[in-house]
């Protein structure tokens, strides 16, 4: 089959209606007060554990398969690994705080553009779906062979979505901050490290303008290419990822 579904594994969780009816069966006043109070904190606590709980996330890791994605010479490191390694971490993530996540490729093979949009398509406007809760996030590597010093963030979005760019900018506000890059050049209208780009996972998935496109570092870069074999690097880059979705859907 060419495309998998990976569901989240959900931990179990103490039914506090349970508590509350034993509880009553006791009819002793006191105790149910004291079983409340306690319920109070149980029910921050899991929402706090969970805030994505309603949320469904297609990761799609660029590349794959003979698709190596950029592979600059002396990194050591091709771009489809690279982004494979982080989604996976992302995912862990995601699923740990609720989210349903999908992922269009959990291997090392290729998997077309179109196919890639017509899964997420079919997952983000599935009926059981919000969609105002579903977002696509395309994670990518970048690399520029001819500026070996570059660093920067970017998160592209559909171009012809509207602003503002809420959920874009502050992707790279939080990936900035994980890995230390800089904004770069600035497209007219839009936020620092937000560029409208034509391509297709952003450009024909739904809902419109809600999906995006990271380039979080520059393969390209020596100093970026070190900290891209170190799992504590790639891990700061899937909590930057996580964080931006928190921000964006938590409860
Ligand atoms: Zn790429």
């Amino acid at each position: 089959m060419l495309i998998e579904r990976n569901r989240p594994e959900y931990a179990a969780t103490i039914n506090p209606r349970g508590v509350i009816y034993h509880a009553l069966k006791r009819s002793n006043s006191l105790l149910i007060i004291l079983f409340l109070a306690l319920l109070v904190p149980l029910g921050i606590t899991r929402a706090q554990s969970q805030p994505l709980a309603d949320a469904t996330i297609v990761l799609d890791p660029g590349h794959g398969g003979d698709d190596w994605g950029v592979d600059p010479a002396g990194s050591g490191l091709r771009e489809k690994e690279v982004v494979i390694d982080i989604s996976r971490r992302l995912q862990a993530l995601l699923q740990a705080d609720g989210a349903t996540v999908f992922i269009t490729r959990d291997t090392d093979r290729f998997v077309s553009l179109p196919a890639r949009v017509r899964y997420a398509n079919a997952l983000l406007f599935r009926p059981d779906n919000q969609s105002d809760h579903g977002r696509l996030i395309s994670v990518h590597i970048n690399s520029n062979r001819n500026q070996p010093n570059l660093r920067r963030v970017e998160v592209l979005v559909d171009p012809e979505a509207e602003p503002p760019y809420t959920f874009a900018e502050n992707m790279a506000s939080h990936l900035l901050t994980a890995t230390g890059g800089t904004v770069g050049y600035r497209d007219a209208g839009y936020p620092d490290g937000v560029h409208p780009s034509d391509v297709a996972p952003v450009r024909w998935t739904y809902p419109r303008g809600l999906n995006v496109l990271t380039e979080s570092a520059f393969l390209s870069n020596a100093t970026q290419a070190t900290q891209l074999k170190d799992p504590a690097f790639l891990d700061a880059i899937a909590r930057a990822h996580r964080d931006s979705l928190r921000d964006e859907l938590g409860r």
